[in-house]
């Protein structure tokens, strides 16, 4: 039997698209995809297809918007982003360990303002009732804290440059993508294999500092040769393709979006009503739908609930050690049945406790 994974990237992907992966690897136009040239006519289709869904699934076709594939993680975003964007000074939000590595980067580049942080608070929720100033180049924050289970619920309404990393909650729910100027976010979560990274960027914000930038840093390298300038990650984009496919056939990010909303509320539900647990996000509002990140009362049953958890082939619960605890990820393949049976483990502690 399969494992229910809750892991937090890479995780859990389809199935359907493990088959399909698996079966290009043997067979793809007879040659292997992981033989052919990316330059190939049957890679460039597969190129143009992930960036195409990418730009679908957003709402984001034909509105001044490239989606490119690109190597490097997320992290090398950190760096590209201050590199293409950051003349004088750059807004951040700190709401994580994610955030405070772009703001690091960020800092060599020009003034970086932290509009909040909760920080001193281990990031345990998002701050609220910060100002933005009108003044800055850009306003940088993630949608989704991976390691803390915090999720900004809606688009934050400032009049300067958007960009955001959605590494975590990428096409799990809708949000107002024309509102952002610039989207990142590894594949690793819900889209792909860990390789590749997908920016979604306006064309209209680059071209305006006045640094000269490296070839391979250079949003506008990257668009004028079509995410191929070199080699990209041929495999993880192939995936990335097929989950992409996969999620247009479930009925797109509306369809998931009710799914990954029942998954979030049978975990948190059980998390307020079983008295052994106690979330780890001080405000309800501010709690992941994408990582459920909680603790055991009384560390004594910790021994116990592992054992149980591992028995009902639960895979990738601990939490990071920044939080303790731990984490149920549960990405767009997770299904609710999965959810079900990490469920019936805290039930099941809770009548042996
Ligand atoms: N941002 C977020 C929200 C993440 O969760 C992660 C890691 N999973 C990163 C950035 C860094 O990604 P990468 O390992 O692809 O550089």
């Amino acid at each position: 039997m399969l494992k229910h994974n809750f892991s937090a990237g890479p995780c859990i992907l389809p199935q359907e698209v493990f088959k399909k992966a698996a079966a290009a690897i043997l067979n793809f136009n007879d040659l292997s995809i992981l033989e052919i040239s990316h330059r190939s006519k049957d890679f460039v289709a597969v190129m143009e297809k992930a960036q195409a869904l990418a730009l679908e699934h957003l709402g984001l076709t034909d509105k001044g918007y490239k989606a490119l594939f690109l190597g490097g993680g997320a992290s090398m975003q950190f760096l590209m982003v201050a590199y293409n964007l950051l003349e004088n000074k750059a807004a951040y939000l700190n709401t994580g360990t994610w955030s405070d590595k772009a703001i690091k980067e960020a800092k060599m580049f020009g003034e970086v303002i932290e509009v909040a942080s909760s920080k001193a608070d281990n990031y345990n929720h998002i701050p609220k009732n910060y100002t933005v100033p009108n003044d800055v180049d850009y306003f940088h924050f993630q949608t989704n804290n991976t390691i803390f289970g915090t999720q900004l619920q809606s688009t934050p309404d400032v009049s300067v440059p958007l960009i955001c990393d959605m590494s975590s909650d990428i096409f799990s729910r809708q949000r107002d993508f024309e509102k952002y100027d610039l989207i990142y976010a590894g594949a690793q979560k819900n889209m792909g294999p860990a390789g590749a990274t997908l920016i979604v960027v306006k064309e209209e914000i680059l071209g305006k500092v006045s640094r000269q930038i490296p070839s391979m840093l250079s949003y506008k390298t990257h668009i004028a040769k079509d995410s191929m300038f070199n080699t990209p990650p041929v495999f993880p984009i192939y995936v990335s393709m097929l989950t992409l496919e996969w999620l247009k056939e479930y009925g797109g990010i509306d369809a998931i979006e009710k799914l990954n909303n029942q998954k979030a509320e049978l975990i948190y539900n059980e998390i307020d009503r079983n008295a052994l647990f106690n979330g780890f996000v001080t405000n309800k509002e501010d709690r992941s739908k994408m990582n459920a990140t909680f603790v055991l009362n009384d560390a004594a049953h910790a021994g116990t609930f592992d054992s149980l958890w591992k028995e009902a082939g639960i895979n990738g619960l601990n939490g990071h050690r920044s939080v303790g605890g731990y984490r149920a990820s549960m990405y767009n393949a997770l299904s609710l049945e999965s959810v079900q049976a990490l469920v019936d483990v805290m039930q099941h502690l809770e009548k042996k406790a």
